[in-house]
C-alpha cells in the first residue's frame, strides 16, 4: 500500500516539475505552483480517499466473510439456493393452495352444499358439484277441490276430483250439493203410481197425467212424475193400438182417430197403427160381422156404414162379401 502511494506522490512531483520548467514568468510560475499545489493537494486526498475506500472496502469484505462463515456452517442450502417466494393456487372447494414448488399454504374450502329440493340434488353453491339425487316430490291426493299437491315445495299435477254428490251430499266429503232439490214425497209417489199404471195398460203423454190428476196428485205431482217415468210414447201409442185391435175392430183412420182420442199426438197415433200389423180388409170383415151382431144392414147399408168408419171403399166391399152379402 505505502508503495502506491509513494509511487503516486512522486508520479504527481514530477508532473509538477516538468509543467515549472514549461513556464517563462515567475508570477505566473508562483500561482501556477499555488494551483499546482492546491491539484496535488487535492489528488493527494483523492488518492487517500481512495485508499481508504479501499481499505474499508477490504475490511467490510472481511466483515462480510467473518459473518457468513459461521452461517455457512449451519444453513448450507440458502447459501446455494436462489431466494424464491411462494405463489400459491387460489383456494377451491377441493384444491388446497399450492406453489408451484409444491409447498402448500392452509387448506381446501370444501363444499358449500345447499339442500337436495324435489327437483334438483344437493348441490355445492361455490363450484356447483352435486351430490346424490332429487329427493323428489312428497305427492298428497287430489281431494274434491284441491289437485294432487307436492306437500315439500307446493307444485300440483292434474286437477281436483270435483265432488261426487248423490242424495244431496259429496260421497268424499260430504259438502251439501247446492243444487240438491229433493224430490217431494207427493211427487215420488205419482211417480210410483204412473210406473204401476204403465205396468198394466197403455198411456199417452196427456192421458197419464190426467189419469193421475183423477187419483188426486197434483198437476205438478202428475207432470214430474209423468217426465219421469221414462215411458216411449210411441210405443205406448202402439201398444194402446193392439191391445184396442184385441177386442175391437178398426179401420185404419178409425184407429189413428181413437189414439188421438186418447191424447196421443197424430204422429204417435199414425206409428201405432201403421206398426199394429193389422189387416184392414179382415178389420172391414170383423167389422161387417159385429154389426150384423147387433142390427140388420141391406148389402149397401153395411158399406156405407164400413166406410163411415173410415175403411175404403175396397175393404168395405171386402169386408160385405165376407158375412155373406
Ligand atoms: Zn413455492
Ligand atoms: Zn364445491
Ligand atoms: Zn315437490
Ligand atoms: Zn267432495
Amino acid at each position: 500500500m505505502k508503495r502506491i502511494l509513494t509511487l503516486c506522490l512522486s508520479a504527481c512531483i514530477l508532473f509538477c516539475f516538468s509543467s515549472c520548467s514549461n513556464s517563462d514568468a515567475k508570477n505566473t510560475d508562483t500561482s501556477s505552483d499555488i494551483s499546482q499545489a492546491e491539484t496535488t493537494g487535492l489528488q493527494t486526498k483523492e488518492t487517500n480517499t481512495s485508499v481508504t475506500e479501499g481499505t474499508t472496502q477490504t475490511s467490510e469484505t472481511v466483515n462480510n466473510e467473518e459473518t457468513q462463515k459461521p452461517s455457512e456452517t449451519t444453513k448450507p442450502a440458502q447459501a446455494t439456493k436462489p431466494a424464491h417466494t411462494h405463489s400459491y393456487s387460489d383456494a377451491t372447494c377441493t384444491n388446497v393452495p399450492t406453489c408451484s414448488c409444491g409447498a402448500t399454504n392452509g387448506s381446501a374450502l370444501g363444499h358449500k352444499w345447499t339442500d337436495a329440493t324435489c327437483t334438483s340434488a344437493k348441490k355445492c353453491s361455490r363450484c356447483g358439484e352435486t351430490s346424490g339425487s332429487a329427493s323428489g316430490h312428497k305427492w298428497t291426493n287430489a281431494t274434491c277441490t284441491s289437485a294432487k299437491k307436492c306437500s315439500r315445495c307446493g307444485e300440483t299435477s292434474g286437477l281436483a276430483l270435483g265432488h261426487s254428490f248423490s242424495q244431496g251430499k259429496c260421497l268424499r266429503c260430504n259438502t251439501p250439493d247446492p243444487n240438491y232439490n229433493p224430490v217431494a214425497l207427493s211427487k215420488q209417489n205419482a211417480l210410483k203410481k204412473a210406473n204401476s199404471y204403465l205396468q198394466f195398460s197403455a198411456f199417452s203423454y196427456l192421458g197419464l197425467i190426467e189419469q193421475l190428476e183423477y187419483e188426486k196428485f197434483s198437476h205438478e205431482d202428475a207432470v214430474y212424475a209423468v217426465d219421469n217415468c221414462g215411458a216411449n210414447w210411441n210405443e205406448q201409442a202402439l201398444r194402446k193400438a193392439n191391445s184396442y185391435l184385441e177386442f175391437s175392430a178398426f179401420s185404419y183412420s178409425g184407429l189413428i182417430e181413437q189414439l188421438e182420442y186418447e191424447k196421443f199426438t197424430s204422429k204417435q197415433a199414425r206409428y201405432g197403427a201403421d206398426n199394429c200389423g193389422a189387416n184392414w180388409n179382415e178389420q172391414a170383415a170383423k167389422k161387417a160381422a159385429s154389426y150384423l151382431e147387433f142390427s140388420s144392414f141391406s148389402r149397401q147399408g153395411l158399406i156405407d156404414q164400413l166406410e163411415f168408419e173410415g175403411f175404403t171403399h175396397e175393404q168395405a166391399v171386402y169386408g160385405v162379401s165376407s158375412v155373406g152379402y
